[in-house]
């Protein structure tokens, strides 16, 4: 912890700031937190824009080289960015610069759903009907090629997951998500990366309600073909009608396990 200027201002007086603060303090604890210092230097290069999502990391001896320290603060500095979201590792690959607002937002959202339940679910729901069908209204004027293809996989997906949950599950967050990135604001991606995968145990739930997935399939092509034909209001209007569906069906499955119901 350090020493903010208002502690040693608030020292009483006759006793100076250098006993009470006193610089030999500061270089022990920062010569013993050597990769923070990495740390702290790498996410200024992402705030800077220095560094991007995307970007590979120098190999562990290269960074000791350049840093000056050893490949053990090395390593620790990358296994404390990583904890943090801010890089990714895959072995073989290397290292890399990862999106961390995703999850910094994520785990902030996911802290905050576990403390407020029951209520937390229905709260992101609510966020979810107040978001996606305004995201889809964007997505019908601003969507690339690449993310139309992406939904169209996505249906296509759902269409062939058959019982397995987990296929329809991912290509339902995958639907969603490629609306997102078709509004064309990495803010709005992030906000709904963080929500949609918090909602996977509702998903599940409504994946095993009677005619839930099939529901949901008649209005994802909707939103396709509205997003398709460039259609703002029909967009948003197929997207509500969505949400609803999926929040009936979410209500039924809550009524059956006897827990709070949803309100959205
Ligand atoms: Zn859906």
């Amino acid at each position: 912890m350090r020493y903010s200027s208002q502690t040693i201002a608030g020292v009483p007086a006759g006793l100076s700031p250098r006993r009470a603060g006193g610089s030999a303090v500061y270089k022990l604890v920062r010569s013993s937190r050597l990769y923070e210092q990495i740390v702290q230097q790498i996410e200024e290069s992402i705030v800077k824009g220095v560094l991007k999502p995307g970007d590979q990391l120098p190999a562990e001896r290269e960074l000791a080289q350049r840093f000056g320290v050893s490949r053990t603060a090395v390593r620790e500095a990358v296994k404390a960015l990583r904890e943090k979201g801010l890089v990714e590792a895959y072995s073989g690959r290397g290292t890399f610069i990862t999106d961390g607002t995703t999850q910094a937002v994520r785990q902030s959202l996911d802290l905050m759903v576990k403390i407020g339940q029951p209520e937390g679910s229905t709260h992101l729901a609510e966020v979810r009907a107040i978001l996606e069908p305004e995201i889809a209204a964007r997505a019908a004027t601003r969507i690339q090629d690449a993310e139309l293809a992406t939904m169209r996989e996505a249906v296509a997906a759902m269409d062939s997951a058959g019982q397995d949950p987990d296929a329809y599950i991912e290509a339902d967050l995958d639907f969603h998500l490629a609306l997102a990135e078709g509004a064309d604001n990495p803010l709005i991606l992030s906000l709904l990366d963080s929500i949609v995968g918090l909602l996977r145990e509702q998903r599940l739930r409504i994946f095993k309600v009677p005619g839930g997935p099939e529901r949901g399939q008649v209005h994802h092509k909707r939103i396709l073909e509205a997003v398709e034909r460039h259609d703002a209001d029909a967009a948003r209007q197929a997207m509500r009608a969505h949400l609803d569906q999926v929040s009936d069906d979410s209500q039924a499955t809550s009524a059956k396990r006897g827990s709070k119901q949803q309100t959205t």
